[in-house]
């Protein structure tokens, strides 16, 4: 097709045609380099790609963050970060003979998702690439337009040609392989520092603006792709595979249990005044007979991996996150042992780990009486009674999950009455808060936090002669408030620090727990984690199966 449309050109411009010899510097004025390096074509590729397939993600940039001095540093390094990303994909994808084939096809691909996102403001997201595979050609003969034609032919065509006729210089494969090495360290090393010296800019641009990412080309438009790809491959339906099936009550447990778990967001074990932080963030809680665990680290850093680890039989170092959804969590052994389990939600959701048991989204003034700008973690509670008194026989445990101390905008995880610390910062951007605005509204969510788990061990006092009860409040990971340059969370966990790492988690046994208490206070300095849940819960309900370990029960084991 190529080779018929350059005997075209050549044809018509009177020259001598030859397959194999295109007259180079005639086609093209641009075509001055004759001969180059695979590297040299990788990175004037990717640098073409940023120049002119980028338009809508630049300009979705600057709404965000204007041009101004304070920007332009962000705004260049985005620009070469962005270079560096796309050189980056491309290494590694080419061959001697990979590399013209996938540049000509991404060239087209995002001279037309060009087009797409700059006119329509669309994002080429999975979603999209599943429509447009079915789109018919009716509907594709009406998106169909001359502007497109012209994206196409100078953001796709044109370069593609260049591409075509350049001859790329392939050396020896030992100096191949290093000239890509080098393509590879530098970009890394731009990436690295663009993302250390502005991490401000990137923690905002990369949580809180996640859309814009999504406006790169052709890194996501390609990414997608893949993701489609991927799924339709393993569309299958997945297994699950049952485990804990020999779980039960015994007989011989006649008393009642009621268990709350809450489930704390970014909340850190060094930001609770129980546990020696300078500033009393626990007013309430230390008036309460809770048992505050100083050395408990998380199973990951982020919700989406900590969440659904913490309730696998899995410990960190087995638990991975297909392991999580193909296997049955705690909260289905539970159910195989006949304990009633209800999750609440005022977070993101149960990340899989509540598919199975009695769900309730608590985010929404439908369902949460207690919302003002958004809705509040104690608004869990209500009603709450009335769903213990309406369960009649065996043992309950309730899972509530809090919104907690989930950044970065901290300001409005609380009531304007928990505002004890000030000057807080009062946006999500947080490059444009000082540290100390930054920390004090963290420590006013924690604050908060610390009200709410007072009302629940209140609703469980309320119930201590009916039942056994007792409340486990768990942290799904930690929180970066500046510590090295770093904020938030999510960094991989092997080079996170200890502030994403070291959970706050404490304890609140009921009367009938009296001697486990005891037992307890002497443990407050070991050393435990996320995977000590499971066992812990399974001790405290008395549930008898193969698979409770009773070592890793952090109430029950001797040690
Ligand atoms: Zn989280």
């Amino acid at each position: 097709m190529l080779d018929l449309f350059m005997e075209y050109v050549y044809k018509k411009k009177g020259h001598d045609f030859s397959p194999y010899i295109y007259p180079q510097n005639s086609l093209f004025p641009f075509q001055s380099v004759k001969r180059i390096t695979t590297a040299r074509l990788i990175v004037i590729s990717a640098v073409f790609f940023v120049l002119f397939d980028n338009l809508a993600f630049f300009r979705d940039v600057i709404e965000v963050y204007p041009v101004s001095w304070d920007n332009m540093g962000f705004l260049a390094s985005l620009a070469v970060g962005l270079t560096s990303v796309i050189a980056l994909l491309l290494v590694f994808v080419s061959s001697k003979y990979t590399i013209k084939p996938i540049l000509i096809l991404t060239l087209f691909v995002s001279s037309i998702a060009s087009y797409f996102m700059n006119n329509y403001r669309v994002i080429i997201d999975q979603t999209m690439i599943q429509n447009i595979f079915a789109t018919d050609v009716k509907e594709a003969v009406d998106l169909f337009s001359f502007k497109l034609v012209l994206y196409v032919l100078f953001l796709g065509l044109l370069p593609s040609l260049w591409v075509y006729g350049v001859e790329v210089r392939y050396g020896t494969t030992k100096s191949e392989f290093i000239s890509r090495l080098k393509v590879v360290a530098i970009s890394l090393a731009v990436i690295l520092f663009s993302v250390l010296i502005f991490s401000k800019f990137y923690t905002s641009f990369l949580r809180e603006h996640k859309p814009l990412r999504y406006r790169t080309n052709p890194t996501y438009s390609l990414y997608s792709m893949g993701k489609y790809i991927n799924n339709r491959l393993k569309n299958q339906n997945i297994e699950l595979k049952q485990i804990g099936e020999d779980a039960k009550i015994p007989a011989t447990d006649t008393d009642r249990e009621l268990i709350i778990v809450v489930i704390g967001e970014a909340a850190r074990m060094d930001r609770f005044s129980l546990n020696g932080y300078r500033r009393e963030t626990n007013p309430l809680l230390k008036e309460e007979d809770v048992i505050s665990l100083r050395n408990v680290r998380s199973c990951g850093t982020s919700t989406k991996l900590s969440l659904p680890c913490m309730f696998s039989i899995y410990g960190r170092d087995s638990y991975s996150e297909k392991k999580g959804k193909t296997t049955e969590n705690l909260l289905d052994v539970l159910r195989h042992a006949g304990v009633d389990v209800l999750w609440r939600d005022n977070n993101s959701d149960s990340k899989g780990v509540a598919l199975r048991v009695q769900y309730e989204n608590y985010k929404t003034p439908k369902t949460n009486p207690i919302c003002d700008e958004e809705c509040r973690d104690e608004g869990m509670l209500e009603g709450l009674q009335e769903y213990i008194d309406g369960q009649t026989q065996g043992d309950i445990l309730i899972v509530l999950h809090q919104m907690g101390n989930h950044g970065p905008a901290y300001y409005k995880r609380y009531p304007k009455s928990f505002e004890k610390f000030k000057p807080t910062c009062q946006t999500n951007q947080l490059n444009e808060c000082s540290n100390e605005a930054i920390n004090n509204a963290y420590d006013n969510a924690i604050l908060y936090t610390d009200y709410f788990l007072y009302k629940t061990i209140g609703l469980l006092k309320q119930n201590d002669g009916k039942f056994e009860t007792a409340m486990i409040y768990l942290s799904d990971h930690g929180e970066s408030l500046g510590e090295k340059g770093l904020y938030l969370h999510g960094i991989p966990y092997s080079i996170a620090p200890d502030e994403q790492k070291r959970i706050a988690a404490l304890f609140w046994l009921g009367d009938s727990f009296k001697a486990h208490k005891k037992l307890l206070k002497d443990k407050v300095n070991t050393e435990y984690s996320h995977e000590n849940f499971f066992h812990t819960v399974l001790g405290l309900l008395e549930v008898n199966t193969s698979l409770y370990d009773k070592k890793k029960d952090i109430v029950n084991s001797n040690e």
